[in-house]
């Protein structure tokens, strides 16, 4: 928009009551129209407030209203502090499993998988998260295939979300189940990753969006979660595994360099816990070792605080994004192409997805 000075004479300035935040929605428009002007080849001039920025509000007021959808999977073996991390995240009992709330696929194979749905508000904004576990992942001795439950799961998500949007009778907001994120956690072994991890990764990282974090990194001293990252992040590459943010859906420069930075410092190794200590006079979230206590959100003691405002402050939304532009268009696009249409077919578990 116009500096105030760059103006015409005869247009009238905004005038000092107009709105220039985005508080000020339908108030005066504040501007003398003048035919004619303000159209050149590049850029319109605006002689005056119009308003437009008033959009960001409306949009801010919509979706207060209605409200947003966001569905978190966890995979991991028993005992990797899987439920207790998602709880810590989320400040609530998220994780836990309370009769008539979400929905139970039950899967006749080693991994069933637990959808629970809370509404989670604060600040006005209403979200309904769905924490979709997969208790049971990786614990058999022959864990071949064990990914297929998964992905079978992903892939229903994405089916009824399709079938929702070529409906006549569409509706208004399409409920959203799809996995928007796949948190997936690493056993803090110290050494490498397990095959069944590379794998995992590499089949389901085709069909949505995964962060790999270190489990229970107290368990580690800081050399050895250092070394651990390292080597986790050097197998990661030479498998060609690509998790999120992937390097290929970066906006522009700024995304990049700021995705860069979080790349660099992932898999995150994070704790756990809902136990609160005192420390310096102030409860804190903790975990109790021979070396003291560990402060769950001390950025100095571990990556928990950096892995809830990475997925949480900052990427929430690009997550859902990247789920819809990505993901789901990929999976549309090939079942339209290979269906010559939509006609009714079972959704099984196809890997690869072409790409
Ligand atoms: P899940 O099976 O992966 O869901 O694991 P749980 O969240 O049920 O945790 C299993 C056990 O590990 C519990 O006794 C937790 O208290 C403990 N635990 C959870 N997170 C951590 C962590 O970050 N560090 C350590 N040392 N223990 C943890
Ligand atoms: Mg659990």
């Amino acid at each position: 928009m116009n500096e105030q000075n760059e103006l015409p004479p005869h247009v009238a300035a905004p005038s000092p009551t107009a709105p220039h935040g985005p508080s000020g929605l339908g108030g005066g428009v504040g501007v003398d129209r003048v035919p004619g002007l303000g159209h050149s080849g590049g850029g319109s001039t605006l002689l005056g407030y119009i308003g437009i920025d008033t959009i960001i509000e409306q949009m801010r007021k919509k979706t207060m209203k209605a409200g947003f959808d966001f569905n978190i999977m966890i995979v991991g073996h028993s005992g990797l502090g899987k439920s207790t991390l998602v709880n810590t995240l989320f400040k609530s009992q998220v994780s836990r499993w309370s009769s008539g709330w979400g929905s139970e696929h039950k899967i006749p194979k080693t991994v069933e998988i637990k959808a629970v749905s809370h509404v989670i508000e604060e600040g006005g904004v209403k979200m309904k998260l769905t924490v979709i576990d997969t208790p049971g992942f990786g614990d058999q001795i022959n864990n071949e295939n064990c990914w297929d439950p998964i992905s079978k799961y992903i892939n229903e998500q994405y089916e009824k979300f399709l079938k929702e949007e070529v409906n006549i009778a569409r509706k208004k907001r399409i409920p959203d189940t799809r996995v928007h994120c796949c948190l997936y956690f690493i056993s803090p072994t110290g050494h490498s990753l397990r095959q069944l991890d590379i794998e995992f990764m590499k089949h389901l990282s085709r069909v949505v969006n995964i962060i790999p974090v270190i489990a229970k990194s107290d368990t580690m001293t800081l050399d050895e979660k250092n070394e651990f990252k390292h080597r986790v992040r050097k197998e990661l590459e030479t498998h060609g595994i690509e998790y999120y943010p992937q390097n290929e859906f970066d906006d522009d420069m700024e995304d990049k360099n700021e995705n860069d930075k979080i790349r660099e410092t992932m898999p995150f190794a994070v704790v756990g816990s809902d136990k609160e200590f005192q420390v310096n006079g102030k409860r804190v979230l903790g975990r109790k070792t021979a070396w003291g206590v560990v402060e769950v959100e001390n950025p100095n003691h571990c990556e928990f605080a950096l892995l809830r405002d990475f997925l949480i402050r900052s990427h929430l939304q690009d997550l859902k994004e990247v789920t819809h532009n990505i993901h789901y268009e990929t999976y549309r696009a090939r079942r339209l192409n290979d269906n010559g249409g939509l006609s009714d077919v079972k959704v099984t578990c196809q890997f690869p997805l072409t790409l």
